[in-house]
């Protein structure tokens, strides 16, 4: 988690939404991943996605088998798709996200025995850190742009933004 919150912090300094993901299998790291939406103008890219493509490409299997994905935010609907298609076998999240998450907030894929693979799923590691990160770089943005931003929470913010 350490490593995915280094992913957000280098998509904070790029000015992106600071959501990292590292993709660990056999004590390696297979894949990593920060949030580009910003610079590659498309919603899909997704930290989660980014990192995920990355590690199919480096063990030259689409199939994540025995792999432990690291989300420093709760992914949204489309990363948990995402994962389901890649058959990790273990997801663990920092912050969790009230607006998109979709790991136990809006909705909880993992617990939805009707999809063909699940996974472990391990919420609430490094939450601080990861809604530090995030907290920081709204707070940024609203002194920055001078925007009334909903102060309703941290994680809402994010949301809002993602
Ligand atoms: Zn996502």
């Amino acid at each position: 988690m350490r490593l995915a919150l280094g992913e957000a912090r280098a998509a904070g300094d790029e000015g992106e939404v600071p959501v990292g993901c590292v993709i660990v299998r056999d004590g390696q790291v297979i894949g990593r991943g920060h949030n580009r939406t910003e610079a590659l103008c498309d919603p899909t890219a997704h930290a989660e996605m980014v990192a995920i493509s990355a590690a199919a490409t480096t063990i030259g299997n689409w199939r994540l088998t025995g792999a432990t994905v690291y989300c420093t935010v709760e992914p949204c609907l489309m990363c948990t798709g995402a994962l389901v298609l890649a058959r990790p076998d273990r997801v663990v999240c920092g912050a969790a996200d009230p607006k998109f998450g979709c790991l136990g907030s809006v909705y909880d894929v993992a617990a939805d025995n009707r999809f063909n693979h699940r996974f472990e799923v391990r919420t609430g590691v490094l939450t601080g850190e990861s809604a530090e990160l995030l907290q920081g770089f709204f707070r940024a943005r609203r002194n920055r742009d001078d925007v009334n931003v909903s102060k309703s929470g941290t994680a809402v913010l994010a949301a809002e933004e993602r």
